[in-house]
């Protein structure tokens, strides 16, 4: 191959034929999602996919992806996949990221249409979340970088010298969340250099934060020389799909002049939903600061979610850092809106087209629908399991998140079995110290009788055992 073309096919038109059948194996696969539960690896997995020898090149490969790497995915998804909190993806999700992987777009900055879809995404995050259209935001890889963008505003706001100075210089830091908050948060702080010292657990009975408790954590911590920064309000608990009080929060946060974050991921989409869902996260509008996801119960493809930042200047300030090589100019150079300068990537992808075509292709109607219909589940999943003389529910059913409690049986086998039958994917928690199956569904494709044939699945092996 010559100079200029050893990267592209050396045939074009078998290239397209090529992509069309893999385009076809796509959309085959989510045509018969149904039929494909989880599968584990093979045992010669790593074998199958070590880069041993390749100088050659391979060009079978694209076939060997479809039989050696597709099958072995989480299964997310199929319609009986409830572990954790994992999105289920949508096939016109597919076809804007193979559109995206098209244009090759780096979104870190620079004057392109990208950065309009981007904006425009933002813009419809920040009239969901009810805040005012001058606030900001950036399109991230997750909640976990999210909350480090958005506690690093925080942080900019209480020391807004820390970006020369660095931390030596701060008082110890303190930041709230209920106990049992995601631990992206304590992540966050570890990874910002305050360490996990820095976050105080407030207790939430019935997965609330106790404002009380909060308000008197502060007070302590501010006699014994702490310097509380910020609270972290979780909005649809990982646990129990519960949601911390934000209006409390927020008036709590006003009087003491501390940062409130929202940590959204999952539960800031109920907000799309019908009554009583959608006023769960009443109070969000006021909060600082927000993290959601994307790829979660908005089924986009992975990796997407995104931060709010209210203060725009605030947001600014804290990211922005423009040396020779990137300073602004025309054309090109030009643009008025750089991502870079919001957070900490240069180098990014085009994430934005996904999620706006998802939210422009498929409508809020239908996503909305969507977000009512999981909720509905949940609850229909909660009433099986209290009807059951095998099971009980462990928690009230708040969200999409349904905790079921084995009258007999470890909760774990129980999970472990029902994977490996492919009949659900439950994935497991502890409430008050006792193991449960716990089943978050945020999954377009499942049905009231996928439901039910899952509780009938767990009684199964509750009662063959
Ligand atoms: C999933 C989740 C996170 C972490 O988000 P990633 O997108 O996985 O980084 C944080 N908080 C909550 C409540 C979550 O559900």
């Amino acid at each position: 191959m010559m100079e200029g073309h050893r990267l592209d096919p050396a045939d074009w038109d078998a290239f397209s034929e090529a992509l069309e059948d893999a385009a076809r194996a796509c959309a085959d696969r989510l045509r018969h999602a149904r039929d494909l539960p989880w599968q584990p690896p093979p045992p010669d997995m790593a074998d199958r996919v070590a880069l041993d020898e390749v100088a050659a090149g391979d060009p079978g490969v694209i076939d060997a992806i479809l039989r050696d790497i597709v099958p072995y995915s989480t299964g997310n998804t199929h319609p009986r996949f409830f572990g954790w909190v994992h999105g289920t993806g949508t096939p016109l999700g597919v076809a804007a990221e193979m559109i995206a992987a098209a244009m090759n777009a780096n979104m870190g900055g620079r004057d392109q249409g990208g950065a309009h879809v981007e904006r425009a995404v933002l813009s419809w995050l920040h009239r969901v979340a009810g805040w005012p259209p001058d606030a900001s935001g950036l399109l991230t890889t997750g909640t976990s970088q999210a909350t480090i963008l958005a506690l690093s505003c925080a942080r900019m706001r209480a020391f807004p010298k820390v970006r020369e100075q660095g931390i030596g210089a701060l008082p110890p830091l303190r930041v709230y969340a209920a106990e049992g908050a995601h631990s992206c948060v304590k992540k966050a702080l570890e990874v910002m250099g305050h360490g996990s010292v820095a976050l105080r657990g407030i207790s939430a009975p019935g997965g609330r934060m106790d404002v009380d408790a909060l308000s008197q954590a502060i007070a302590e911590d501010r006699a014994e020389g702490w310097s509380p920064l910020a609270v972290v309000g979780t909005v649809g608990s990982v646990n129990l799909g519960t949601f911390d009080d934000l209006s409390a929060l927020a008036d709590l946060c006003a009087a003491e002049d501390l940062w409130l974050h929202a940590d959204a991921a999952f539960g800031f989409w109920t907000r799309l939903a019908d009554l009583p869902w959608r006023d769960l996260s009443v109070g969000i509008e006021r909060a600082d600061s927000l993290a959601t996801d994307f790829h979660k119960w908005m089924s986009v493809p992975y990796d997407c979610g995104a931060v709010l930042i209210r203060d725009h200047d605030l947001h600014l300030s804290t990211f922005r850092e423009r040396p020779a090589y990137l300073s602004e100019g025309q054309a090109l150079a030009g643009g008025e809106w750089w991502a870079t300068d919001y957070g900490f990537d240069l180098s990014r992808g085009f994430r934005a087209l996904k999620v706006w075509a998802t939210i422009r292709g498929l409508g809020t109607d239908a996503l909305g629908a969507q977000i009512t219909d999981n909720c509905r589940q949940a609850a229909y999943m909660g009433e099986l399991a209290e009807a059951s003389d095998v099971l009980d529910l462990a928690a009230p059913v708040v969200s999409n998140l349904c905790v079921i409690r084995p009258r007999r049986g470890e909760a774990a086998a129980i999970a472990a079995e029902l994977q490996l039958s492919g009949d659900a994917v439950f994935s497991t928690t502890l409430v008050d110290g006792v193991s449960c199956l716990r089943a978050a569904i945020v999954n377009h494709r499942t049905t009231r009788a996928d439901v039910e044939r899952a509780v009938r699945a767990v009684e199964q092996v509750i009662r063959s055992a």
